[in-house]
């Protein structure tokens, strides 16, 4: 059991949320937490995981362009910077 440097109260260790590092190092449950940001720990790890997808779909995409730049030519390659754009734009919103 860990224990929250904000209110005290013992959490588990799978729930504590650990801020800084060495000294600086602050344990935080999620109530704290979502006090702190106005966000649910939950909704944040979700946002976060999110984010991840999004770097993974648009790096996926502009190597697709890449190559159909290459094998195709430019008019391809403008096709695939428009849909990364597209993808891009499109996963940012949907969160
Ligand atoms: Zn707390």
């Amino acid at each position: 059991m860990l224990k929250c440097s904000e209110c005290g109260k013992s959490i588990d260790e799978k729930e504590a949320l650990v801020q800084g590092k060495g000294n600086d190092k602050r344990i935080i449950c999620p109530d704290c937490f979502q006090k702190a940001t106005g966000v649910d720990y939950k909704t944040f790890a979700y946002r976060k995981e999110n984010a991840k997808m999004t770097i993974f779909a648009v790096l996926f995409c502009l190597i697709g362009t890449v190559y159909a730049f290459v094998e195709r030519g430019p008019l391809y390659g403008l096709l695939g910077i428009v849909l990364t754009v597209l993808v891009y734009l499109f996963s940012s919103k949907a969160k």
